[in-house]
């Protein structure tokens, strides 16, 4: 998979899929992440990348003769993508769907943003990762970056840790516990160390409902509210999940 981006911090976005996971993939030729300066278009000797705004007000924008001259001199791979707090929510979902395609390409703003011709006529789409305001689309590139990534066969080495896990059933994950068994007097649940995979399985299943129904009921009600097995399966435990 390739993803290109274009940012006026490169060294930000190289550090970052320099590292872990994202730098591993990218060493073993899984993920081709390539990363383009558009101050290198430039031709003043300020590389000049941003002036003030039409109609005055405060802040800078980033200029559109060097973002369109270095998409176009890459011709990176579609769709290209503005990370901006106006854009769609990236929520897992976009991740699996961008996952699952050849490649794409990120443009990170910074100041006020990009010319408005920028948007109309070179970008594809939009992504916000979330209602917040950041300085640059950079942090945002590495989020949509890991999130994606990870989701790429190979690049994490058990797979099932990707499908098995928050978000991918609807539901956020069940608790996890590694050893020691007991510690500071907290214990595992006994039924993690049974040995019994079924009885395992359903309380994962039980665990996961409650949370979700504690942590996040618009999840849980987006699948339908709970259902007469997950009903019974709470039951089973002895657990019971608020409904709101
Ligand atoms: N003036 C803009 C914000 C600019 S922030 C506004 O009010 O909407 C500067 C840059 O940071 C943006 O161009 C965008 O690329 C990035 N950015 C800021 N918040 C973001 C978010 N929630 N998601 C993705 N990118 C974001």
């Amino acid at each position: 998979m390739r993803i290109d981006v274009f940012t006026i911090l490169p060294d930000v976005v190289e550090g970052f899929v320099s590292s872990s996971i994202i730098g591993k993939a990218r060493e073993a030729g899984i993920l081709d992440i390539r990363v383009h300066d558009p101050r290198d278009t430039t031709t003043d000797v300020h590389r000049t990348v941003d002036d003030s705004p039409f109609g005055g007000g405060a802040g800078m924008v980033l200029k559109p003769e060097p973002v369109f001259d270095i998409v176009e001199q890459v011709d990176p791979p579609r769709p290209l993508i503005y990370l901006a707090p106006s854009g769609r929510t990236f929520t897992q979902a976009v991740a699996v769907e961008l996952a699952t395609s050849d490649g794409f390409s990120l443009l990170c703003g910074r100041f006020e943003g990009v010319d408005e011709r920028v948007r109309a006529h070179l970008i594809d789409d939009e992504l916000s990762i979330g209602d917040y305001v950041l300085a640059g689309g950079e942090v945002a590139a590495a989020v949509v970056i890991e999130a994606v990534g990870r989701l790429v066969p190979g690049v994490v080495g058990n797979a099932s840790s990707t499908t098995d896990e928050s978000f991918s059933d609807g539901l956020l994950e069940y608790p996890h516990y590694t050893r020691p068994a007991e510690y500071r007097g907290w214990t595992v649940p006994d039924v993690l160390r049974s040995g019994d995979h079924g009885r395992v399985a359903r309380w994962r299943r039980a665990m996961s409902l409650v949370k979700t129904a504690s942590a996040r009921p618009d999840l849980l009600q987006a699948r339908g509210g709970l259902t007469d097995d997950d009903r019974a399966l709470l039951a089973e435990f002895g657990l019971s999940a608020p409904e709101g």
